[in-house]
């Protein structure tokens, strides 16, 4: 059995983190590189996203930026 998140709230900030593990095309989560140091502040891995402003919000305290992976590369 595999599970899939019901989670739609960003366990960090408790913000919607507008997860759509659940649709065709996929999350956008799954397209962007989530900071290890984010997810080892999670309390359940794997269990909900974290929000795209909370990885903006990492990374911009890490004076990086958020990189969608290009289609095609
Ligand atoms: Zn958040
Ligand atoms: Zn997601």
């Amino acid at each position: 059995m595999c599970q899939i998140s019901t989670e739609n709230k960003c366990p960090l900030c408790g913000n919607s983190n507008h997860c759509g593990v659940n649709d065709i095309g996929g999350c956008w989560c799954g397209k962007i590189e989530i900071p290890m140091e984010l997810i080892e502040q999670l309390p359940e891995q794997g269990k909900a996203c974290i929000c795209l402003g909370c990885v903006k919000a990492s990374l911009a305290a890490r004076g990086g930026q958020v990189s969608f992976c290009a289609d095609g590369g």
